[in-house]
């Protein structure tokens, strides 16, 4: 499904991805950990398509296609879905009007029917109960004085609104009180699917004990510096990042 090859990107001519390779199937769930600032956060921008990273090499293949060919919102609509680490205040928008309009460009891409107003409200009744969101969120303008742990659950209702092939979620866990992530780590639960692939960015292991990743992956000053499964983010728990560190320097 997704095929990462060198991939070199920057910022404001620095350098924050120095040739990532990673490989996601479809149905398969992988966790990207590293410690801050090691570029997890830019390569999933980078992914779905933010103007002011500059790709400098490699490519990147979803669904057989030059992803880097690909607008933005062409990726959106091909089913690439970025859930933010810090979600984004849209007042004087509501929630509601914002899902359904991303609902319908999504549907229309898909050949798929449209929902009116009415139809919409019966959909997502049954998505919020998933995430376990009160109705009223939905009246609200986008993310506008919703906490952290709110923000981040109206991006998980987000990805079970528009059913992306591949969901990219950054730092879900971030802000979440312990219940608020289970619950959230079920949701995610919920949208695992033989056609859709799953890139949970993150750098605390607790959600993945909930989630279950197939991988997981350790980013270091833009390198992936080590691939394993989850004894791999138990031994993070344990031991942090540094030792990592150490070890890609030696690497050179
Ligand atoms: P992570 O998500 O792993 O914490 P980021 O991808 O957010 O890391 O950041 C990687 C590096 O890129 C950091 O050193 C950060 O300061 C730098 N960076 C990110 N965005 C910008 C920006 N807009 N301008 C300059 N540097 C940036
Ligand atoms: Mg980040």
């Amino acid at each position: 499904m997704l095929s990462i090859r060198n991939l070199s990107a920057a910022i404001n001519g620095n350098e924050v991805l120095r040739g990532i390779n990673l490989e996601i199937k479809a149905g398969e769930v992988h966790a990207l950990m590293g410690p801050n600032g090691s570029g997890k956060s830019t390569l999933g921008k980078v992914l779905a398509g933010h103007p002011t990273y500059k790709v400098t090499g490699g490519e990147v293949i979803f669904q057989g296609k030059d992803l880097f060919e690909m607008e933005p919102d062409e990726r959106a609509r091909a089913g690439v879905f970025l859930g933010f680490q810090h979600p984004i205040e849209v007042p004087g928008v509501s929630n509601a009007s914002f899902l359904r309009l991303a609902y319908n460009k999504k549907a229309e891409a898909e050949g798929r029917d449209e929902l009116d107003p009415l139809e919409f409200d019966d959909f997502i009744q049954e998505k919020i109960k998933v995430v376990k969101m009160d109705a009223a969120f939905l009246d609200r303008s986008l993310n506008e004085g919703f906490s952290g742990g709110e923000k981040k659950r109206n991006e998980i209702l987000q990805m079970s609104v528009l059913e992306p092939t591949l969901a990219i979620l950054d730092e879900l866990d971030s802000g979440l009180d312990i219940d608020a992530m289970r619950v959230l780590g079920e949701a995610v639960n919920h949208q695992k699917s033989p056609k859709r692939a799953l890139l949970l960015i993150t750098h605390f292991p607790r959600i993945l004990e909930t989630v279950h990743p197939d991988q997981v992956h350790v980013l270091s000053s833009g390198r992936i510096v080590k691939s394993g499964g989850m004894e791999l983010a138990m031994e993070l728990e344990e031991r942090g990042y540094d030792w990592l560190k150490a070890e890609a320097v030696g690497r050179g």
